[in-house]
């Protein structure tokens, strides 16, 4: 065994084998991969060897359908078989929700490449002739779904990888894992100890155990699982081909042919943990007991989808644990706190992820980033404040939801409330209705007294729809107020802090009292943040962002830190209002001595100002696109400044507005908004970015060659706004854009502009297109619906109020 190695990877289950492969792919061969046992000692040998593209966030299914093309490359690389059965699979909606769901997903499936189609009662039928359709509305069909033996393709992953050089080594158990000084790790197993320069956690159901040996908690918790295969059934054997995979999401279950016979598997209500207290090192090759009185509610249900199970005997039960995320995502990526460590974990599907995890990892470890947008599956998506505590009830609920339709407005309920301001209790008597973000309450709405205190998931306009509008109205008409909590704030101080700022952003670095807006690039000149740069003095600056990007920004700052340049988080700490409308003004001048006319207090200029008892960090600024003031105290005195402005504001008819007016007032100025027009799977030039970008500046900011580069030839895609002739159903994220009987372009979010009476889209197309009046036609729930390209605002179209 070496005992010096570029990278260890911890764990022999087909997502370490997976990573051990990519890895070499992309040219590292001195690698090893370290087992404590055999290869496939976790989760993986007792799989069902299932795969599907299926996947609610579109660049996880983009990678499900990497993994699964994956498999005959492997085989011809490697000569060994993975035991593929490409038989195709349907997934029944027996409701119009989840049948929306379905066409939504067809719809994204246009420009990712994928050939799914909508099935209807008849043809499921004939697809999948075991199917009772009594009640069910159609069906997704993938000709990409199939199962494969989980051992023999594991098995393929370690060959490949050693056929580019990689070393495994078996029966070797890792029991520390070291930091050095200079960023290294030594890795101590039963055999000696190993030097590596970098340490991928990819130990599966051991995950927690081998990420307390560095000293991190990573959010994810064990539930056991139990499939179910039959004796022989003649109707399976004498069909001339495989039966297909079924989805079954209204019993939790999935179904496919095991060799003469069925195989069935439950996601049941009545689920169980496993392992709460820790994965025992003793556990190994083995199976729970077979546990049917949990399952017996879905076991009857399937019986009346698929009647032709009641006549068939039980061959064998298959009983194990395997890992999930609070989300159900993996968790993947450069951990945040630790240098050169990489987790590879809590993947749930390795046979639909694992290839799409090993290829992203090593993406990541080898080219500095990853080619696309991850971030639904980013280690540092949850931040550091998770807990066993918290992870459980999610994971449970995860589990049993995972059959569940996803609704874009939809609140889950498990471990909330979580994190609160405090003026959560007072929120929550005027009528708010929560959302979360990032484990904080955050109001979406308020109801008035009659309103229901619940928004109705939907993928058409839900029941928020009245409380937005008049929220909407009172920003517009008068004065809107909305707390901060939920920016991401980060105070960048030091005597280099000026330059750093220069070299991190893209954009201008303001003079003392003024606001920038600017982009942050990675070094392929992707948007890895969009930022409000706040000059306080010359060596003192507040950022803000997006609130559940702080662990993702704060590793990315991390790691260029150098200098005088010291970078605090004060997300939680500072915090207060903003007030916008065409009353704004005159609410702050209210409330403070200071004189903020339009004259003394500009647009984009940050003061310091004495505010009732508080001083209070005051910027002229809103996302609302209106006039606004963004006004931050400290967390302590959020109170204080809540009674002051509620008391003063009451003259100027002021009312709070929660997440839902903030999205609608966003759209009528086509402002993006992070993960939806802003990430890493696009350009400043594609969004218009750019035009924050400081090209004078001396400064060689991070992604600056790209970014020149792509000024030179421009952008093939421009996003764009559209006016839409929509139904019920809005715009929500990836509905395709047909332009001359083709797909030409995506939407990346859209809305109900209230104050318009408009649904607005925004998304791209072809740059050579991109001109005021384009006719498209926009696919929403599987209806076509008309749409204009427009370039005018709904809102302040000269920009009069916002900077008057
Ligand atoms: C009943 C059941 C059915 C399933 N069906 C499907 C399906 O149809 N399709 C699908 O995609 N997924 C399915 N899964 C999930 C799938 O099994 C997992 O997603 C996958 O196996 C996870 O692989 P892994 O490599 O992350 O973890 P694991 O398989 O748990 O591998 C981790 C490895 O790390 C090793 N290790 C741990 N600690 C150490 C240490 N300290 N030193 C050295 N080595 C260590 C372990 O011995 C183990 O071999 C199923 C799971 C169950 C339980």
């Amino acid at each position: 065994m070496n005992t010096t190695t570029r990278v260890c990877v911890i764990g022999g289950g087909v997502v370490g084998a997976s990573v051990l492969y990519h890895l070499t792919k992309l040219g590292w061969s001195d690698v090893m991969l370290l087992e404590r046992s055999d290869l496939t000692s976790g989760s993986t040998w007792h799989a069902a060897g299932g795969f599907h593209t299926l996947n609610g966030d579109t660049n996880m299914a983009a990678l499900q359908g990497y993994t699964i093309r994956l498999y005959r490359e492997l085989e011809e690389l490697t000569g060994l078989s993975c035991g593929l059965h490409h038989v195709g699979g349907v997934t029944l909606a027996d409701t119009q929700e989840r049948f929306d769901m379905l066409k939504a997903e067809r719809a994204k499936h246009r420009f990712m490449g994928l050939e799914t189609e909508i099935l209807g009662p008849e043809e499921i039928k004939q697809v999948a002739p075991i199917t009772n359709i009594d009640g069910i509305l159609g069906a997704l069909y993938d000709p990409l779904d199939g199962h494969l033996d989980p051992s023999g393709t594991t098995h393929a992953y370690a060959r490949a990888a050693r056929m580019g050089g990689a070393e495994i080594t078996t029966h070797c158990k890792v029991l520390e894992t070291n930091p050095r000084v200079d960023g290294t790790w030594d890795v101590v197993t039963e055999k000696g100890t190993i030097h590596a320069e970098h340490v991928v956690n990819a130990a599966g159901l051991w995950a927690r155990e081998v990420g307390a040996m560095a000293g991190v908690y990573l959010p994810l918790h064990p539930m056991e699982h139990q499939y179910i295969v039959t004796d022989e059934i003649a109707e399976i054997y004498e069909r001339a081909t495989e039966h297909p995979h079924v989805m079954d999401p209204a019993g939790e279950s999935y179904l496919r042919q095991e060799g003469r016979g069925l195989c069935i598997g439950f996601y049941e209500q009545p689920c169980k943990p496993w392992a709460v207290n820790g994965t025992p090192w003793s556990f190994g090759h083995e199976l729970l007991p077979d546990d049917f009185d949990k399952i017996e509610d879905s076991i009857a249900f399937a019986y009346r989808r698929f009647p032709i199970l009641e006549t068939a005997g039980v061959k064998s039960v298959i009983h194990g644990p395997f890992t999930f995320a609070p989300d159900g995502n993996p968790l993947v990526g450069p951990v945040p706190g630790l240098r050169n460590y990489w987790s590879a974990c809590g993947v749930m599907a390795g046979f639909s992820q694992g290839g799409g995890v090993g290829l992203t990892l090593a993406q990541w470890m080898v080219d500095g980033t990853p080619d696309r947008d991850v971030f639904a599956m980013d280690v540092a998506r949850f931040g550091r404040i998770l807990t066993p505590g918290y992870t459980l009830p999610k994971v449970i609920e995860n589990y049993r939801n995972r059959f569940s339709v996803a609704y874009p407005n939809e609140e889950l309920p498990a471990a909330r409330p979580f994190r609160t301001t405090p003026l959560y209790d007072a929120f929550d008597r005027m009528g708010a209705v929560w959302g979360q973000q990032y484990g904080l309450e955050v109001a979406n709405y308020f109801a008035e007294e009659g309103e229901a205190r619940y928004e109705t998931p939907s993928f058409r306009r839900s029941n928020a729809l009245a409380a937005t509008a008049r929220e909407v109205k009172a920003v517009r008409e008068a004065v809107g107020i909305n707390e901060l909590q939920n920016f991401g704030k980060y105070l960048v101080t030091g005597r280099d802090a000026r330059g750093w700022l220069d070299r991190v952003m893209a954009g201008r670095v303001p003079a003392p009292g003024r606001l920038s807006l600017t982009p942050m690039l990675n070094r392929n000149g992707r948007l890895i943040g969009d930022f409000t740069i706040s000059c306080l003095s010359e060596t003192e600056f507040q950022l803000t962002a997006s609130y559940g990007a702080q662990d993702y920004h704060l590793r990315w700052f991390e790691n260029w830190l150098e200098g005088d340049v010291h970078v605090r988080n004060v997300s939680d700490t500072r915090t207060g209002f903003q007030i916008a409308g065409p009353n704004a003004r005159a609410l702050l001048q209210e409330v403070t001595r200071a004189d903020v006319g339009a004259g003394a207090f500009r647009f984009m200029d940050v003061k310091t100002l004495p505010l009732g008892l508080s001083t209070a960090l005051v910027q002229r600024v809103s996302y609302t696109g209106d006039l606004g003031y963004e006004i931050y105290v400290d967390a302590m005195e959020h109170r204080a400044l809540w009674d002051l402005l509620w008391q003063a504001g009451q003259a100027f008819g002021l009312r709070p507005f929660g997440m839902r007016a903030m999205m609608s007032l966003r759209l009528d100025k086509f402002f993006g908004s992070w993960l939806r027009e802003y990430s890493p799977d696009y350009t400043p030039a594609e969004t218009g970015l750019d035009r924050f970008i400081s090209f004078g500046k001396p400064a060689d900011f991070i992604g600056r060659a790209a970014a020149e580069a792509e000024r030179t030839t421009g952008p093939a895609r421009k996003l764009c706004a559209f006016e839409v002739d929509a139904a019920d159903a809005d715009v929500n994220a990836y509905e395709p854009i047909w332009l001359d009987g083709s797909v030409q372009g995506f939407c990346t979010s859209g809305g109900y502009s209230h104050h318009a009476g408009k649904s607005i889209a925004l998304g791209f197309v072809p740059t050579a297109r991109a001109e005021d009046g384009l006719e498209v036609e926009i696919e929403i729930l599987g209806d076509m619906r008309p749409a204009r390209l427009i370039t005018t605002p709904l809102f302040d179209a000269d920009g009069a109020r916002m900077r008057g």
